[in-house]
């Protein structure tokens, strides 16, 4: 068994008792909690921030069309991030469709990109 001296994980003060005890009191405790827990929703904040942001540009680049390509640039140039996307659709042919909520895009050649919508929440 590991007996070297551990310390509180919220305040490093050196901790007595039961080996298993990760901090000093309650205190401690509730605070690195909180903290956690506020760094976690932080995260997610800033991940839907993007995601809606991709959809809006999603949504103004297919403006009142069914479906529309354009060329990367048109993407990156209103800050689009293609790594967050909420889901992935393959159709039969096996080409994979990224999802920003209704919005998707379909990679294409040359760096240009499908953009589509569907209204119906498939299940996949
Ligand atoms: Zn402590």
């Amino acid at each position: 068994m590991n007996t070297a001296a551990k310390s509180c994980l919220e305040c490093s003060k050196p901790l007595k008792g039961r080996v298993d005890k990760k901090f000093c009191d309650d205190y401690c405790r509730n605070s690195y909690n909180n903290k956690l827990q506020s760094e976690s929703s932080t995260y997610v904040r800033q991940v839907n921030v993007i995601l809606k942001k991709n959809r809006k540009i999603l949504e103004e680049l297919l403006g009142q069309e069914n479906m529309v390509k354009q060329p990367k640039v048109r993407f990156s140039d209103k800050g689009f991030q293609f790594r967050y996307h909420t889901h992935q659709y393959a159709n039969k042919k096996g080409d994979i469709y990224y999802f920003c909520y209704e919005y998707g895009f379909l990679p294409l050649e040359n760096e240009w990109y499908l953009i589509v919508k569907r209204k119906d929440i498939v299940p996949l």
